[in-house]
């Protein structure tokens, strides 16, 4: 597995891959890489003739009192990963790299990224999608692969990816989850043991009140139970938890295909995102 760290090295390396005729996935991440990073690896490499993965802690992409600084960064285990599972090429740029002195340019997509966690996070959007044209630009892929964890996140790639013609087609992929449900994220490592107990609830919830409002009860009384639900963590805030509209992100108060229930809580000091579509909650 080749280690890239600059911009001009990666492009060097597609363009080798592609004179080859052969086909390049890519998956972006922040490292600190979990099954659920894994799975998205491995749907690359059944897709595509090269893999790419890219571990990069984008700082556009923190607010200023946010974790930047403490996010975990275990380069060497991720790099272990990446090659047992057969990676082609880590891409792991340092902030110099992508935004070096004098950087002035951002991309910014309207409206979706100013909804959800766009209104607890201000800016947050703005240095994912700048960051990600980046990678694909430098990167260069045949396909681009995302998780439905980040759904939000997915649908303004996607938006992006459509309006500015980039040539990769964006996959979105199935979220893993722990056996009781909560979502992996590299941010799970910050609850205290309690704590990931109690996280659990999340999901159950959510699922709960997707199966409700699926068999014809109120939305807004299936969302209060989860609340509730929710709020009975010690220590838990809700930023926001609602029915959306699978496309267009917004707010909708019956459901329709595609529909989904989106979330974000605080246990302590963790924020935790997750979310569930109305059609694909196993019924019990
Ligand atoms: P991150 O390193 O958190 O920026 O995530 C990198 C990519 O992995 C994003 O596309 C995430 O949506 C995806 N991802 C993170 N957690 C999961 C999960 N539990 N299941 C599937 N994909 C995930």
């Amino acid at each position: 597995m080749k280690v890239i760290s600059t911009p001009l090295a990666m492009r060097a390396w597609t363009d080798w891959v592609k004179k080859k005729n052969q086909s390049v996935g890519f998956v972006p991440t922040m490292g600190a890489l979990h099954a659920g990073h894994a799975s998205l690896i491995s749907r690359a490499k059944k897709e595509n003739d090269k893999v790419v993965v890219s571990v990069f802690v984008n700082p556009a992409q923190f607010g200023p009192h946010e974790d930047f600084s403490r996010y975990p960064r275990p380069f060497k285990e991720d790099q272990k990963l990446c090659a047992s599972l057969g990676v082609d090429a880590l891409y792991h740029p340092s902030p110099e790299n992508i935004y070096p002195q004098g950087y002035r340019s951002f991309v910014n997509v309207e409206g979706l990224s100013d909804l959800w966690c766009g209104r607890f996070r201000p800016g947050h959007f703005r240095g994912v999608a700048t960051v990600v044209l980046k990678l694909l630009q430098t990167v260069s892929p045949d396909r681009a692969y995302f998780g439905e964890k980040d759904y939000q996140q997915l649908m303004i790639i996607r938006r992006m990816a459509r309006d500015l013609n980039l040539p990769q087609r964006i996959v979105g992929c199935l979220t893993l989850r722990e056996k009781d449900g909560l979502a992996m994220s590299s941010r799970n490592q910050y609850l205290s043991s309690i704590e990931r107990a109690q996280a659990a609830i999340l999901y159950r919830s959510l699922n709960r009140a997707a199966k409700k409002i699926k068999s014809g009860e109120a939305v807004l009384r299936a969302l209060s139970s989860a609340r509730r639900e929710i709020l009975s963590i010690p220590q838990s805030k809700i930023d926001y938890i609602a029915l959306i509209d699978g496309e267009s992100l917004e707010e909708i108060q019956t459901p329709r295909p595609g529909a989904r229930i989106i979330s974000a809580i605080w246990i302590g000091k963790t924020r935790l995102i997750d979310n569930v579509e109305l059609g694909t909650v196993p019924i019990s």
